[in-house]
């Protein structure tokens, strides 16, 4: 069955997998809705998009992505109210992030109608796949990749951009503990580190997977020229709490402009708490661990939205971050997800 919605092709699929989703356990993007958007870069140009059933995807064996790694994805999520209305968050933001990493992977930009009215008409075929219930998203995985061929390493010729979606509940539960990285480094001056290509999260894997193994879920990026400088959690931006104020590093060649941090970092100012935004060393994070004046610190990103942090491991010492009540993290974890699902004002104009 062919439509058209947002000047977009709709090719439906003829059957459906809702029925076999319990939406009241859902993990984090395990299953995936029925349809897709797809839209291919040849000729020089990329042509119209498509929304189509999930599928498998067939390439040639020696498609680029496969051995230069050449790929560039976002993280975004829609919320349904409790009126059944579907809210995105700071999409625009999504799209010209996707568009500044595929520049530093020579990829070529999309134009914005093909990823808005895509992603659009997607949600609007596959809305019945958004969950409303309380701590639920529908999470979206727009990407690209070189699908064009040839064993000489420079960029190609075709690209595929498709959007898939998947219903997902909170990605991490309860705090975390984390080791701060002193040899590994996920990004370097001059690298990709500000960009959300694939081949940074390969890399994060192994020094990801030693942590795991000496009993922390997570790594803290260092800078890689000192390894001391505190940048990222995994893959997520970092917020320190020194007494009352909140610190986080400026974004740069090595640290992405993640949009749940440029939106908390606005919310506290607007909420009167102390914000800086600055380089902060290990040695400061260890000093206020151990003077009492270390109050908090967590992750920000899409997936989880905030993921507080419980402790962290640095030189072969564990510190632990003692409890405190009325934390940042949760307040402004309200605050942002009431907005992103309808549930408070938006004077930010962030809700779309
Ligand atoms: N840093 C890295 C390395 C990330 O991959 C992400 C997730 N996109 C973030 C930070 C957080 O960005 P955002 O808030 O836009 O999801």
């Amino acid at each position: 069955m062919s439509a058209i919605i947002n000047d977009i092709e709709i090719i439906k699929s003829e059957t459906t997998k809702i029925n076999d989703v319990d939406f009241n356990n859902l993990k984090f993007g395990h299953v995936f809705s029925d349809h897709m958007l797809e839209c291919d870069y040849k000729d020089g140009k990329w042509q119209a998009p498509k929304v189509v059933p999930y599928q498998g995807i067939t390439l040639d064996p020696s498609a680029k992505i496969f051995h230069y790694g050449q790929s560039v994805f976002e993280g975004m999520k829609a919320y349904k109210d409790a009126h059944e209305k579907v809210w995105l968050f700071r999409p625009l933001d999504n799209f010209k992030r996707i568009n500044i990493s595929s520049k530093r992977l020579a990829i070529p930009e999309l134009p914005e109608n093909y990823f808005m009215d895509g992603l659009k008409a997607l949600l609007e075929v596959d809305k019945d796949w958004i969950p409303s219930n309380e701590g639920s998203s529908l999470y979206i995985r727009p990407f690209i990749f070189a699908s064009g061929n040839g064993f000489h390493a420079s960029p190609a010729d075709e690209y595929k951009f498709i959007i898939c979606t998947a219903p997902s509940g909170s990605y991490f539960s309860g705090d975390v503990k984390v080791l701060i990285e002193e040899k590994y480094s996920r990004s370097a001056n001059g690298g990709v580190g500000f960009a959300k290509a694939g081949g940074n999260y390969a890399g994060q894997f192994y020094p990801t997977q030693l942590a795991i193994e000496k009993g922390y879920q997570q790594v803290i990026w260092t800078d890689d020229n000192t390894h001391e400088y505190i940048e990222e959690a995994g893959a997520m931006n970092i917020f320190v709490r020194i007494n009352d104020t909140l610190i986080t590093g400026p974004t740069s060649d090595r640290i992405l402009d993640g949009i749940t941090r440029k939106s908390i970092i606005e919310l506290a100012e607007s909420e009167n708490i102390p914000v800086e935004v600055r380089k902060l060393t290990v040695a400061e994070v260890v000093e206020a661990a151990k003077n009492g004046s270390l109050k908090e610190m967590f992750g920000a990103g899409t997936a989880a939205v905030i993921s507080p942090i419980s402790g962290f491991g640095y030189k072969g010492e564990d510190y632990e971050i003692e409890k405190i009540d009325n934390t940042y993290a949760s307040f402004l974890k309200k605050r942002i997800t009431d907005i992103q699902t309808n549930k408070a004002e938006d004077p930010f104009g962030w809700r779309y």
